[in-house]
């Protein structure tokens, strides 16, 4: 009715004072705010000109009054929206208005009509919630310098949470159900105890979501081959560890741009991040000692069996069969290809030699020994005779 508009976050309710006869002309909407605990009522007997309910899907509605003569026009959640329109339409028809659920029309608390919570940072082991929950509506949650032992369930639960920074602590486990979590970007773990991590924490929900991956300075002597399934991974950061090898899926990262694991024991990379675009790479501190040549030769003498050209093919075209249409085995094999340097995709048949890889070609920044050194021993996988003649020259 009138342009002007004055937002703030309220409680809203439909109820009667308590000992009133169950009757519409008892009826009450009760608005609170931060500023107004005790609330404004509104009549809701004969004074609701219209409830305009168009947009209630997205929790919108607005209601007009006759006295006082103006608007409410409420965002919600929507089923809460929904639920608190269901219970006015039956005030309003005055049909079994004691078998609602009504409030007391009683002034609001605080944490009612505050701003949900949306960042906490704990120092202090006796800041750590232990009897209360953490707020529903983290998106930060930092947990620093308190002995923490383990990712609790109820972290894991937290549906909104896309920051969460666990370093400096004594975690050593990751538990295979972090692979739940529903919108978390960073996951912060430097220097933990972690020593490896399962195979199932870089899958399902936050394989899609993941941007930077912080394990530096913990106590890992390897990583899963499911890292590689990290699709959103922007930085990766694995320095002051135990790492002898990463996996060739690294090269499957194709949204990195920053890497580091320098000061591990790696004696190679992987070949397969000839493949990525990056912007910084740093393995300073680490023995590169493999010695150039094959490694070992797994092409067949005749044709490769057939499971590998048809996963190939699938693979080759962004077919994406799941457990619904093939079984649950065959599915985790197509996931496990691997690429030639000349981009093929291959399975089991291939050559497996240690090339020297010059990084300067994925990275324009590059930290590996001296200033001038800019290649490494990298472990390959070669997709035929050919390629092997053709890179191994090179
Ligand atoms: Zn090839």
């Amino acid at each position: 009715m009138s342009s002007k508009k004055n937002t703030a976050r309220s409680s809203l309710g439909i109820g009667r004072l308590p000992g009133s006869k169950a009757d519409v002309s008892n009826l009450f909407i009760h608005l609170c705010t931060a500023q107004n605990k005790q609330g404004n009522k509104y009549k809701v007997g004969g004074n609701i000109e219209a409830v305009f309910t168009k947009f209630v899907s997205e929790g919108k509605f607005t209601i007009r009054f006759k006295e006082p003569a103006h608007d409410l026009c409420v965002k919600a959640d929507p089923v809460l929206a929904k639920t608190f329109l269901q219970t006015l339409k039956l005030g309003i028809q005055n049909k079994d208005i004691d078998k609602l659920r009504l409030s007391t029309l009683a002034p609001v608390k605080q944490s009612q009509v505050e701003k949900p919570k949306t960042k906490l940072v704990i120092t202090c082991k006796k800041d750590y919630p232990i009897t209360t929950a953490f707020p529903y509506s983290l998106e930060t949650l930092r947990v620093n310098d308190v002995d923490l032992t383990r990712v609790e369930n109820r972290i894991m639960k937290l549906k909104r949470l896309q920051i969460l920074d666990l370093s400096h602590n004594i975690i050593q486990v990751l538990p295979a159900t972090m692979n739940e979590m529903h919108s978390l970007a960073e996951l912060h773990l430097a220097h933990n105890k972690i020593k490896g991590i399962s195979h199932q924490v870089f899958t399902g929900k936050i394989s899609k979501t993941l941007r930077l991956l912080d394990l530096s300075n913990n106590h890992m002597e390897y990583l899963p081959h499911t890292l590689g399934q990290l699709v959103s991974l922007v930085t990766l950061r694995l320095d002051n560890n135990f790492l002898k090898k990463l996996p060739i899926s690294l090269g499957k990262l194709t949204s990195l741009k920053f890497f580091s694991a320098s000061n591990n024991k790696l004696v190679e990379l992987p070949a397969s991040v000839f493949h990525l675009k990056m912007e910084n790479i740093d393995v300073f501190g680490n023995p590169f000692t493999s010695q150039l040549g094959i490694v070992a030769n797994n092409m067949p003498k005749g044709v490769p069996n057939l499971r590998e050209i048809a996963s190939a093919y699938c693979v080759k075209r962004g077919l994406r069969p799941t457990a619904a249409d093939i079984p649950a085995t065959l599915v985790e094999y197509l996931q496990s290809w691997l690429k030639c340097l000349c981009g093929r995709i291959c399975y089991e048949s291939h050559i497996l030699t240690c090339i020297s890889l010059n990084l300067k070609l994925v990275a324009p920044a590059l930290t590996i020994g001296n200033a001038f050194e800019t290649s490494t021993p990298a472990l390959a996988t070669l997709c035929s005779q050919k390629c092997f003649d053709k890179f191994t020259k090179r």
